[in-house]
């Protein structure tokens, strides 16, 4: 039976980590370079086709900022599915998708499916590019190569482009506190469709 399988699916987290990009992505395989936040929350649908079922998610992306967080209960209380956004290159966003993350596990549904999605991983990939082709410019002079990948490193602190969570921290706390873990960049796409396979097989059929 084909039958779409109704899913209600809540975004959360920090503002500006990239919740309704994800979500264009995912809906629309598009991006916008400076997309205009959220108000309150929005609300879209989309379908996710595995080989023994069809799951329609009910994709409801709420606004990160802490004047909207009251309304956020409206949004998780009958989902099914959570999808819980930080920015890989923002400290503090994992610390508030942590405090997501509690809040779903005491208030939300108790079953609900929660996904933790590290995105802009597209932001911190530039400096390995970088340092290989550093190498190969200058492939007989070891000394000076190092050298250069110092001045590198500087480059992207001033630029504040560099990862600030690393991958494996995340990912413990994740496996942890019982949740799946992605990272994905909604400018690339890397990771995005995944997000939602994941979480539409994790999706009991009643
Ligand atoms: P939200 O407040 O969590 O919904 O975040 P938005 O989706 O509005 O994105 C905030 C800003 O980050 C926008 O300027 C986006 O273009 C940008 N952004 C979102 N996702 C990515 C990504 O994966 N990579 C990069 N480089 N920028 C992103
Ligand atoms: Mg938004």
């Amino acid at each position: 039976n084909m039958k779409p399988v109704q899913v209600k699916l809540v975004l959360l987290g920090e503002a500006a980590v990239g919740k309704s990009s994800l979500v264009l992505r995912f809906v629309n395989d598009e991006f916008q370079e400076n997309k205009e936040p959220t108000i309150g929350a929005a609300f879209l649908t989309q379908k996710c086709r595995l080989e023994d079922k069809v799951i329609k998610f009910e994709i409801w992306d709420t606004a990160g900022q802490e004047r909207f967080h009251s309304l956020a209960p409206m949004y998780y209380r009958n989902a099914q599915a959570a999808v819980v956004v930080y920015d890989v290159t923002k400290a503090s966003s994992l610390e508030k998708a942590k405090s997501w993350v509690k809040e779903l596990q005491r208030q939300a549904n108790p079953n609900i499916v929660i996904a933790l999605t590290g995105n802009k991983v597209d932001l911190v990939s530039s400096r390995r590019s970088r340092r290989m082709s550093v190498d190969n410019e200058d492939e007989d002079d070891d000394e000076r190569d190092a050298q250069e990948l110092d001045e590198d490193e500087e480059d992207d602190e001033d630029y504040g482009i560099s990862r600030q969570v690393p991958t494996e921290e995340a990912s413990a706390y994740a496996q942890e506190s019982g949740l799946l873990f992605f990272e994905t960049s909604a400018k690339n796409g890397q990771g995005v469709a995944e997000v939602f396979t994941e979480i539409a097989k994790k999706i009991p059929l009643e």
